[in-house]
Formats: structure tokens, sequence, C-alpha cells
């Protein structure tokens, strides 16, 4: 099967076989960069770490120098081939139940289906071009992974712009998509980046509750899908009455976009089909919920990475400042 799809697709100049690929086996876009050096993106993100904006997440302050150049993290790299993956849902919660934010409503963790998606891609091009395209000896695919700055390199593979609320907005797709990124040891045509199409618009930056966002810059110390995720301390008491009724992630800024109200539709993916029944639970459902019912319910799932306990807090705040 694979190899029918190769011959059928190899016909094709490289960077045309890998992006029919890629949407060949369910990916919505894919773009292809050429790999370089970040200048721009290294002195902003020095800047950014020395103001403290990154929190607690420490990680984002090692491997600096791999984080802005692919050739350092991935030696041999001559290209980033950036695909997306839509995961906007069909159906949301019941509004007044505590929300979860929407790229965490699927049983399955998407790093999971992303990766498994990356690694037949992968196969594609290494039947097409031969094993010397990768380097397996290096970590060469990434999904939502600290040493790559991948809505840069979604931005510079021409698949759309960085918006005022940081997230990248992608012409037909809107922001609801997962970014995963596969480094080759090949060059190819590679796409233009496009216009930002933010204009005057500051409605995400109007709707932010904790007032994280300035323009094209968030501070995460403030952003509830820190506070409800990464933050492993208590919330300060400042942001517990803005928390708007979210215990894990927040769309606010994405949901008021005018460009995904134009443009996110429902993805069609098994893949990331509902925890079931979860949509429906209401808030007392939600505050009932014992330990073996999380794990139950979120065995694969993203909403692990915050724990039950740390979930059951968030909850719990919410409850409390009702
Ligand atoms: S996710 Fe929520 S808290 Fe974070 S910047 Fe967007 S609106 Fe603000
Ligand atoms: S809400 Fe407006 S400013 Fe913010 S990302 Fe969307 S278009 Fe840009």
């Amino acid at each position: 099967m694979l190899s029918t799809l190769v011959r059928v697709l190899h016909i094709q100049p490289m960077n045309h076989f890998i992006k029919n690929a890629a949407l060949s086996i369910g990916f919505d876009a894919c773009g292809i960069a050429k790999a370089e050096l970040l200048e721009e993106d290294a002195a902003y993100l020095r800047q950014w770490l020395n103001n403290g904006k990154q929190g607690e997440m420490h990680y984002l302050e090692r491997n600096f120098e791999k984080r802005t150049d692919p050739r350092l993290l991935v030696p041999g790299c001559k290209s980033v081939v950036v695909v997306l993956m839509n995961y906007y849902p069909t159906e949301h919660q019941i509004a007044d139940a505590p929300q979860i934010s929407k790229y965490a409503y699927s049983s399955i963790d998407y790093h999971t289906v992303i990766k498994e998606k990356l690694h037949l891609l992968e196969q594609l091009i290494i039947e097409a071009y031969g094993s010397d395209i990768v380097a397996p000896e290096y970590q060469h695919i990434f999904v939502d992974s600290a040493p790559v700055l991948e809505r840069r390199w979604a931005e510079r593979a021409g698949l759309g712009w960085i918006g005022k609320h940081t997230q990248l907005i992608s012409p037909g797709l809107g922001s609801y998509f997962f970014i995963g990124i596969l480094m080759i040891n090949a060059e190819t045509e590679y796409d233009a980046p496009m216009a930002e199409l933010c204009g005057k618009c500051t409605r995400c930056i109007d709707a932010c509750p904790t007032k994280a966002l300035a323009a094209r810059e968030m501070d995460a110390r403030r952003c509830i899908s820190y506070l409800t995720i990464e933050n492993k301390k208590d919330i300060s008491k400042e942001f517990i009455p803005i928390l708007s009724n979210r215990m894990y992630g927040c769309d606010i800024c994405a949901d008021v976009c005018p460009w995904n109200k134009k443009w996110a539709t429902p993805h069609n993916k098994k893949e990331f089909a509902v925890v079931p029944g979860m949509l429906q639970w209401d808030t007392e459902t939600w505050e009932k919920m014992t330990k073996e019912q999380f794990n139950a319910a979120f065995k694969f799932s993203a909403v692990q990475r915050a724990g039950y306990k740390k979930f059951m807090q968030n909850i719990n705040l919410l409850r409390n400042q009702q």
C-alpha cells in the first residue's frame, strides 16, 4: 500500500511529493522552510526569557542555541517540514460546566497521534528518496516540544501568520490545529511566508481576562493555560476571580478571533474522538470526579499533563469563586 502510494506520488518535485504525502495521510496542511538560524527570534526569545515571562517553565531556558537554529539540533538538517492537523471539535461542552481547552477533548493525547503520522510521512519520504534523507541518530520529529519554535517554522513555511494572540492563524483553518515538525537532510523548493492579516484588530488582547497579551507577546505567567496546567504552585489570588470557568487551558483569545469565526470548521478525524460522554458532564459531575474516574476518562489524554490533584484544585477554585 505504502509502496503504491510512493510510486504514484514520486513523479513530482520533492516539495510537491512531501506535501501530497502529508495530505494523503491525514494532515490538513503542509509547508516547507529552509533550515537556518532564526536570528530575530533568538534576540526576542533571549529578552522574553530574561524578563522571566516563561514562569516556572524552565525547560524553555535550556538548549537556547538549538532552539533557534535547527542545524544545531539535528546536524545535517537542511529543510523543516511543517504539518498542521485540525482539532476543532464538532460539539462543545455544556456552557456553564468547567471548561477544558478544545485541544484536550480527545481520548488520545495529540502527541501520540501526530507523532505516529509524522513517522508514516517519514517512511514515505525514505521510500521515495532513501534513508539518508533523515538523521535517525538524532531526534528529528517534534510535536509541541521545547527545542523547536514550531509556530515560527509554520509561519516561515508559508502556512499562516502569528496573530496578536501568539498563535498561528492559517488560511482556511483558523488557529485550532496541532503543529508537527519533521526535519530532513535535503534541500527542496521552499514556501514563502505570507503577510499578517490582524491589521488593527485587538479583540484577543481585549478579551483576555488576565491581561496576558500584548501585541504578539504573551506573558505566560498570566495565561490561564499556564496557570491551570504547567504552574505547579498555588494559583495567585489575583487570578482566581478571573479564571473565567476554565479548569484546563483556555481558548478565549482564539474564540474571539474573527479569522476563527470565518475559517474554523469541525475536524472529521476518528483519532480525535472525544472522551465518551464528557461534553454532557455538568458542574456537579466534574466536582465529584474521583481519581479512578479521572484515570478511566483521561488515561491516554493530554489532560494527564495536569494530573488529578491539580485538575481538582482548579475545579475547586472555580467552585469557590461562585
Ligand atoms: S489563552 Fe486565555 S489567558 Fe491565555 S492569553 Fe489567551 S485569553 Fe489570555
Ligand atoms: S483576534 Fe484580531 S488581533 Fe487577535 S489574532 Fe485574531 S485577528 Fe489578530
